[in-house]
């Protein structure tokens, strides 16, 4: 029996429904304008690394390195190209994941510190090569954050690595956190270049950038905000940003506190 038909009742409730038709072809198609960037975008993205790879391997093969200095550094550029293109895939690989639902949250209690900490370790070559100085104010009495530990720490890496790449040597970052209306915040302050005011509500989307050919040199794949903010989102959280050009930027985003069961 096929009998969920739409009854049109008047000539109100047709119109109605030929609005709501419009709305949803509009719709449609601004997804399917969304998508069609989005794969051009990945593909311009893989090409660029894969061209540089070619074109060093290519002349290594036709021996056109002058001396055995030239040798290397070629060799570096198509091992950092190779880092860059491994990155990529691993950050569109987690936004699939997000896209197709299938992203798993492995959701628990944890101390904010030590996902800090490890975040920190995990960049500390980069912090040491510009000798950058980073100041940790999380209070010690602070409450235990509840999500998913690894994804909040990638949170918190790929906030602390843009803080890295776009402060200037010598700089420092402040990791600042507090407790409020049972919720965490969490602030990442630097001191480095800042973001023009007309692209700051576009940072969050996937593969924008202020400079496209500085994110590049500085090794960003231009997703790292995207996957902060699919992650935040998913958690129930918010992201925030405040920035002033030439004087630095503030990053910040909330969790859920965890409320330890009142035993009654
Ligand atoms: P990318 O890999 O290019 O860094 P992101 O998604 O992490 O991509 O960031 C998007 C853009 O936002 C960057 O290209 C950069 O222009 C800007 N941005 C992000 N974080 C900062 C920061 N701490 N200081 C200045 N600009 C930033």
């Amino acid at each position: 029996k096929f009998d969920q038909r739409v009854e049109i009742k008047s000539k109100d409730e047709l119109s109605v429904l030929a609005f709501s038709i419009n709305h949803m072809t509009q719709r449609l198609s601004e997804l399917d304008k969304m998508r069609r960037n989005f794969v051009a975008n990945v593909s311009h993205e893989l090409r660029s690394p894969l061209t540089s790879i070619q074109g060093y391997i290519d002349a290594l093969i036709q021996r056109k390195a002058k001396n055995r200095h030239d040798e290397t550094k070629y060799l570096q550029i198509v091992q950092q190209e190779t880092h860059r293109l491994s990155r990529l895939v691993n950050d569109l690989l987690e936004i699939s994941r997000f896209d197709s639902q299938t992203a798993l949250f492995v959701v628990d209690e944890f101390p904010l510190r030590s996902i800090v900490d490890r975040a920190l370790t995990s960049l500390k070559i980069q912090l040491e090569g510009k000798h950058l100085t980073v100041k940790i104010d999380i209070p010690q009495t602070l409450p235990f954050c509840y999500g998913d530990e690894d994804r909040i720490e990638q949170v918190i890496y790929n906030l602390l690595d843009n803080a890295i790449r776009y402060s200037s040597h010598g700089g420092t970052i402040i990791i600042f956190a507090t407790s409020l209306n049972e919720k965490i915040i969490v602030e990442i302050t630097d001191f480095g270049q800042g973001i023009p005011p007309q692209d700051l509500p576009f940072i969050w989307d996937r593969f924008y950038r202020v400079d496209k050919a500085r994110s590049r040199i500085k090794g960003g794949t231009g997703l790292g905000l995207a996957i902060v903010k699919e992650i935040v989102d998913k958690h129930g959280g918010q992201v925030m940003v405040e920035s002033r050009l030439e004087e630095g930027s503030k990053f910040s985003f909330t969790l859920k506190q965890f409320k330890p069961e009142t035993e009654t």
